[in-house]
């Protein structure tokens, strides 16, 4: 529907370590101020805050994928928002595992600090959620101005979702880690934005074991030319943390403006790009 503000922030641009520079994975897509959460990894809770994001206040989440890097924050998110009083349930969307997740290593694992901040006077109603988990690539939820849709790709072994954004004619894709896969360039098609994980140079993934479990620039590129992509920002830069350079992520970033026409940018905690669709 014409007329809803739309921003992307980047909560957390970086990958598995800890690089002093970036908070693990994590990003928001506020629609007309309804902001959902893509991913919660290390340091996220601390970064949304600090980004006028009150954990309280956000309600959507959707989960990419279990690996820790992407969802280890989530314990502080709950918790914290249940002591703040959280006024409106939360949704959480992720893959097969994510209800076990939230139970396990959630609800059952803080039991006896949920308990004492209940009898302190804290709702337990503030503690529940909902959660849907996603078996296939489609449609995950929609309101009356956006879609959000989802798509499987392979990623490690594990059920993974690359989820996409559409409000009026605005598109923004933001993609999981993932193997290069065409079915994304279907489904980036015309993105106004694509934040996209680029791990580390084609060189440099040859090296490690999970190395063709992710993008590099080439990949990148592809995906971005195929689609007509208009703008791309890089994330979950793990090549960081094995490289000397310092300008690693930047020359990854110039490789692909080499070959794409839209715009090519290192994204960076804090990062936000403000749309009206
Ligand atoms: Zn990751
Ligand atoms: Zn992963």
């Amino acid at each position: 529907m014409p007329g809803t503000d739309v921003a992307f922030i980047m909560v957390g641009s970086g990958g598995v370590r800890v690089n002093p520079r970036r908070g693990g994975t994590s990003q928001i897509v506020d629609i007309g101020g309804r902001p959902f959460l893509i991913d919660c990894g290390r340091l996220a809770v601390h970064n949304m805050v600090n980004f006028g994001y009150p954990v309280e206040n956000i309600n959507d989440v959707l989960i990419s994928h279990l690996h820790f890097d992407h969802v280890c924050d989530l314990s502080d998110f709950a918790i914290l928002s249940f002591n703040n009083r959280r006024p409106k349930k939360l949704k959480v969307y992720g893959p097969e595992g994510t209800d076990r997740f939230m139970e396990l290593g959630i609800r059952q694992a803080y039991q006896q600090d949920i308990q004492s901040r209940i009898r302190s006077g804290k709702s337990p109603a503030s503690m529940d959620w909902d959660v849907k988990e996603i078996n296939e690539s489609g449609v995950v939820t929609e309101g009356d101005d956006f879609i959000i849709s989802s798509l499987q790709t392979a990623h490690g072994g594990l059920p993974n979702f690359n989820y996409r954004f559409d409000v009026g004619n605005l598109r923004i894709v933001i993609t999981s880690d993932t193997e290069p896969d065409d079915a994304l360039v279907d489904f980036s098609e015309s993105a106004d934005l694509l934040v996209c994980e680029c791990s580390g140079t084609k060189q440099f993934l040859e090296t490690q074991g999970w190395g063709t479990w992710h993008m590099n620039p080439q990949s990148v590129a592809d995906l971005a030319s195929r689609s007509g992509a208009k703008q791309v920002v890089l994330k979950h830069l793990v090549i960081e943390n094995f490289s000397d350079d310092a300008d690693v992520s930047e020359k990854m970033a110039e490789e692909i403006r080499q070959d794409i026409k839209g715009e090519v940018q290192v994204g960076y905690d804090g990062l936000r790009i403000v749309f009206h669709s």
